[in-house]
């Protein structure tokens, strides 16, 4: 069998922002409306603060809005909620992301579901968790949202129907709102988790297989079917390939597909890194446009993210 396509999340992200900064330059000129992100960061984490950056960076890149709050580690839950509900009313932001981990002494879901529905761009509060599971408009969670994008691409919308897909993890953030959108997307869908049995076997009868499990390299060749689309989410670091690399301290990133053996076997494979990390911010930033144009009533500009 010959090689499989590498499905190049980056290229398309890129793709994405661009057709982003079309339409968030329409809506300025068109209707005077500038979408707006805030992002909140509490503490000191190193990921968090490059992930905070970043973000920052593409809104401000997309000609959004971009306001960045650094809180420090010891600020108090009762401030970080009254600063989500200086956000939820303020007309300037539409979307409001609350970077997790948050410190131990704050508890996350509370402040999570303090965010407004419409402003929660990533999509983890209840309200958008349920719009979801009856087919409402909503916010959908960014990571599974790209991955859908991915899979369009590849199998176009008609490719989807029918199809088995299998979810490996079932976390509120990856895998059951992606689980939800390949039910949507009229596929026939399973998820698996740490209990299910002959785990090999249920991913092996995937057409399209989503790896979502933070497992470095756990999907080998004979786990995948022949010809099968794998959405690779896990991002894992680990000692560097070469042993006096590794001894030296030196890692590299891997995700949860064991990449090498995958292209032997399926159709098309995302890679780690530049497969499914890309999207996840080009969704935020189009979960922005839309929740800045369903608040205001402003039309989503057309063919920015044809059939998400
Ligand atoms: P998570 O909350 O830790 O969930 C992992 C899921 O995998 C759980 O449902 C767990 O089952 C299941 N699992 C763990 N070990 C397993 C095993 N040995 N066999 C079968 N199932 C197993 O992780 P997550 O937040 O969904 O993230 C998953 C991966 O995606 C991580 O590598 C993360 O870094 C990555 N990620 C990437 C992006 C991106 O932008 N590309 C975004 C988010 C996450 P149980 O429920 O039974 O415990």
């Amino acid at each position: 069998m010959s090689e499989a396509r590498i499905i190049d999340g980056k290229a398309f992200a890129a793709g994405l922002r661009e057709r982003i900064r079309g339409a968030v330059s329409a809506l300025k000129d068109g209707h005077g409306l500038t979408p707006g992100l805030a992002v909140v960061l509490v503490g000191e984490d190193p990921a968090s603060q490059v992930y905070v950056r970043n973000k920052g960076e593409q809104t401000r890149e997309s000609g959004m809005h971009s306001v960045t709050h650094r809180l420090d580690a010891s600020t108090s839950e009762a401030d970080l909620l009254a600063l989500v509900e200086t956000l939820n009313r303020d007309p300037a932001i539409h979307g409001i992301l609350v970077q997790l981990p948050l410190p131990g002494h704050i508890d996350s879901a509370k402040v999570l579901a303090a965010i407004d529905p419409d402003k929660d761009v990533d999509g983890f509060h209840v309200v958008n968790a349920g719009r979801l599971a009856v087919g409402l408009p909503g916010l959908v969670p960014c990571t599974p949202l790209g991955c859908m994008m991915l899979l369009r691409d590849v199998l176009g919308a008609e490719g989807l129907r029918g199809k088995n897909a299998v979810v490996l993890g079932r976390s509120n953030i990856v895998g059951k709102p992606m689980a939800q959108l390949l039910l949507q997307a009229d596929c026939t869908v399973t998820v698996a988790h740490s209990r299910t049995r002959n785990l090999q076997a249920v991913c092996r009868s995937a057409d399209i297989l989503v790896a979502a499990v933070g497992r470095p390299e756990m999907v080998r060749a004979d786990w995948i079917r022949e010809g099968a689309v794998v959405i690779d989410v896990g991002i894992n670091r680990v000692p560097a390939r070469d042993p006096a690399a590794a001894a030296a301290g030196k890692t590299r990133l891997c995700g949860d597909v064991l990449y090498e053996e995958a292209m032997g076997v399926a159709a098309a494979v995302t890679p780690v890194p530049g497969g499914v990390g890309p999207m996840t911010i080009a969704c935020l930033l189009l979960n922005t446009l839309t929740a800045a144009c369903r608040t205001t009533g402003v039309p989503v500009p057309e063919g920015v993210a044809p059939g998400h």
